[in-house]
């Protein structure tokens, strides 16, 4: 009987465990995680745990007569064996699940992070009314960790190297979530660099020093990768794995580097994969890529086990999709698919500095685009207007080119173009 070992017991753990299942796998699964919580959703963290909303997000997967070994560790791997800090274990086949650990700056081991449902619950006994907190960096986990706190009476600094927040959104996008921190009563300041982070407080570059009682860290993740580096699998900030997301060997291990190709693969935030959209490598530390890319690992895994290829040209065999994350930050929804280009140039959708409309709670939503020269759309964020994310997903998985002047109207519904 054939062993798959999942290691790593997050959204993407949990999910392959599901699909060997779905996909008929009737051999024996060991999960391997180094977290003593079965697998949980990281979404909520910020969103409804910080807040108290819920304390549970463990997800439902039913992992009835998997071996589960939770809080064990992977330390190493070579071909058919996973070593582990409580013993090797051996497999047929092997799915890397170890996701991202967020990056921490020098100084102070006080810093918090926000990755874990303990940080999460932690973090929520500092974050009291009256309390001050220092948040370094004004990404998506800064900014819903700002948010959360400010809305409960925290006073809250955000620390941003960049010019704007959200900077991966580009600084015209970005620049326009700036008043929001004004509105919630945050001090941002941009462009400051951290110089030093204390247990109480952090120093700026400039000599400034702002007094904390809490200081979270949200600078972004780094797939958790690191126990393989003697593995003979070739990492690149993550595993390197195809559009089969079979994982890649070392060019120094030689062949497979003793691999039986497509007996080892990858899936959710510790992969780098090949895009044959983007023909590039992709790293996308974002949920969907956790919930969709088991399914394409393990078909890949099964095939292999089977005695085939693990390559296949079957398009439901190859991950290719279109990426795709979402926010909620200061009373919005932010959604954000594709992938600008250097090249792209940047449409507005409405009016980001509009305002609410006598007796509306709300302002109007907004959305921008990103067009290549060619005229496709390319990339699309939108700010509380879901259906123009329905409408934009489906445009950049067709690759359309919608009329420009139409699609900057707001009177006219995407889905029309
Ligand atoms: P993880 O969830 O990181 O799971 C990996 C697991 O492997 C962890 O439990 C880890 O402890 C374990 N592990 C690591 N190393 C080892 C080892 N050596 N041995 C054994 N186990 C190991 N994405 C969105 O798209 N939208 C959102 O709104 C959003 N909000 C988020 C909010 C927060 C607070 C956080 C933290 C993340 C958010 N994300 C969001 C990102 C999303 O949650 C992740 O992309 C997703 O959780 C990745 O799942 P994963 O299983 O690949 O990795």
């Amino acid at each position: 009987m054939d062993r798959i070992v999942v290691v790593g017991g997050g959204l993407a753990g949990g999910r392959t465990v599901v699909e060997l299942r779905e996909q008929g796998f009737s051999g024996a699964i060991t999960l391997v995680g180094a977290e003593e919580h079965r697998p949980y959703d990281r979404p909520p963290l910020s969103k409804a745990v910080l807040s108290g909303r819920t304390d549970d997000t463990t997800l439902p997967f039913d992992l009835d007569g998997v071996e589960l070994l939770l809080g064990r560790h992977a330390t190493g791997l070579r071909p058919g064996v996973l070593e582990t800090d409580g013993g090797p274990i051996e497999f047929d086949g092997l799915v890397l699940a170890t996701g991202a650990a967020p990056v921490r700056l020098p100084g102070s081991a006080d810093q918090r992070v926000l990755r874990t449902i303990d940080d999460a619950r932690a973090l929520r006994e500092t974050l009291r009314p009256g309390a001050r907190l220092v948040v370094v960096g004004a990404g998506w986990i800064g900014a819903e960790v700002a948010t959360h706190a400010a809305a409960h009476e925290v006073a809250v600094t955000v620390v941003e190297a960049g010019a704007s927040p959200l900077l991966a959104l580009g600084p015209v996008v970005g620049g326009h979530t700036v008043p929001w921190y004004a509105a919630a009563g945050i001090d941002l300041r941009l462009g400051a660099a951290v110089a030093q982070i204390r247990s109480d407080g952090v120093e700026l570059a400039g000599g400034e020093f702002l007094p904390a009682d809490a200081v979270v860290v949200g600078v972004g993740v780094r797939p958790d990768v690191s126990w393989l580096e003697s593995s003979g699998l070739q990492l690149d900030r993550g595993v390197v794995v195809d559009e089969w997301m079979s994982a890649v060997p070392g060019a120094d291990a030689g062949g497979a580097g003793g691999y039986r190709p497509g007996s080892v693969v990858g899936a959710g935030d510790c992969t780098a994969w090949w895009s044959r959209r983007y023909e590039r490598r992709m790293r996308v530390e974002h949920w969907e890529c956790a919930q969709e890319s088991p399914r394409v690992a393990v078909a890949t895994l099964l095939r292999t086990l089977a005695g085939g290829q693990p390559s296949s040209e079957s398009p439901d065999d190859i991950y290719n999709p279109v990426p795709y994350f979402w926010s909620q930050q200061f009373g919005r929804m932010i959604q954000f698919a594709g992938l600008p280009g250097p090249d792209s140039t940047l449409v507005l959708r409405g009016d980001p500095t509009a305002v609410a409309p006598p007796g509306a709670k709300k302002a109007p939503g907004w959305s921008a685009g990103w067009f290549a020269p060619d005229g496709r759309l390319v990339a699309l964020a939108t700010v509380a207007r879901p259906l123009d994310m329905v409408a934009g997903r489906r445009m950049l998985l067709a690759d359309a080119a919608p009329d420009v002047a139409k699609f900057s109207d707001l009177d006219i519904a995407l889905k029309e173009l």
